[in-house]
């Protein structure tokens, strides 16, 4: 199989490729504006790598789009703070970039795998989400958050539409907070722009206050990447059709922590390493508004459980990492070859 991922160097691109390489006899073709995390993998024969932008090497990806057998439009912005400070990147890159990209697809006949997320279901009140029952729940125009899942939604939509009307193979997939090696760089500190595992680590290694947001009683599963990369191996697999047509939650539903538990488990977590346990000693939380930590356009999702019966059904998928070992891989890799604590 050849496997076109654009976006190949992020979080999910990179651990993908490397999953692909090691267990198949696949072809991988990448583009990516960077290649930090997929250094390993540049000499590899099963590996085309371009450095580049989805918006401006137009002819590389329609030529590869032809040249593969299944597409996976990985570019987006995924993180908070942007939606509030740049929501209309947020809708360009999100969603009119990757529509090209899936019209594309639909033109040559070709597979597209597509991240749709879990911040689709905004402020769903059911107590697990599910893909094809649950409502989609947004906040008012002005809380400027929401262009991100409607620019997904949308997308999903359009998607679901053209798998309908013009015959386009599809997979929606939605990543429920996935965690694990190589998510941010905690060494960058842009605060609001990493995801809160590695904001939290970053202000432990830095003496930073940990800034729990409206006092961190909301709740998000954190699901391990190898767990996540199971399921969309599964996907792409597709044995018999299996994920044809579907909306799969990728997510571990019994790994739903508070934030504030995030934080204590975290910090707990770190003190077992020697030469990093003063750091964790000296870790304080303070709680901080919504308003001051991303500003007034900003209104937080208080509760996040996905339901995995289809994806076990359909896909024979279970998310199989508890929380304590994830976070203990997770930690080895940002902390066991560190040098020294920074302060
Ligand atoms: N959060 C926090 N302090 C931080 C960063 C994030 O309390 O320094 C909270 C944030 O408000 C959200 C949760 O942690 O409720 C998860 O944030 P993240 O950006 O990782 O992803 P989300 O699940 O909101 O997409």
């Amino acid at each position: 199989m050849r496997v076109l991922i654009l976006g190949v160097n992020g979080f999910i691109g990179n651990a993908l490729t490397r999953r692909i390489l090691t267990t198949t006899d696949w072809q991988v073709f990448g583009l990516d504006v960077g290649s930090d995390r997929i250094e390993e993998f540049l000499g590899e024969k099963r590996f085309r790598f371009l450095e580049g932008d989805i918006a401006i090497n137009r002819e590389w990806i329609e030529y590869h789009v032809k040249k593969c057998d299944v597409v996976l439009p990985l570019v987006a912005i995924a993180t908070p703070a942007t939606y509030v400070k740049n929501p209309l990147a947020v809708f360009e890159l999100d969603f009119e970039e990757n529509l090209r990209i899936v019209k594309m697809a639909a033109r040559y006949g070709k597979r597209v795998v597509f991240p749709s997320t879990s911040e689709v279901y905004g402020m769903c009140p059911d107590a697990a989400f599910d893909e094809d029952a649950s409502p989609l729940v947004y906040g008012p125009i002005r809380k400027e958050r929401w262009i991100y899942s409607a620019s997904k939604q949308l997308l999903d939509r359009v998607i679901w539409a053209m798998g309908n009307a013009n015959g386009l193979r599809f997979t929606l997939f939605r990543p429920f907070n996935w965690y694990g090696p190589h998510l941010d760089d905690v060494d960058a500190p842009k605060e609001g722009s990493s995801r809160v595992l590695t904001q939290f680590l970053h202000n432990i290694l830095y003496g930073v206050p940990i800034k729990l947001v409206d006092g961190g009683r909301q709740r998000r599963c954190f699901t391990y990447i190898e767990d996540g990369i199971d399921g969309l191996m599964k996907i792409l697999v597709n044995e018999n059709g299996c994920a044809d047509g579907q909306i799969f939650n990728l997510g571990n539903p019994a790994a739903d922590l508070s934030i504030r538990e995030l934080a204590e488990r975290l910090v707990a977590a770190v003190g077992t390493y020697e030469k990093f346990a003063p750091l964790a000693r000296a870790a304080t939380l303070v709680e901080v508004s919504a308003a001051e930590y991303y500003g007034a356009n900003y209104q937080d999702i208080t509760t996040r459980v996905p339901s995995v019966r289809k994806a076990k059904e359909c896909l024979g998928w279970t998310p199989t990492t508890d929380f304590a070992t994830g976070l203990a891989k997770t930690l080895d890799f940002y902390l066991s070859g560190r040098l020294r604590p920074e302060v």
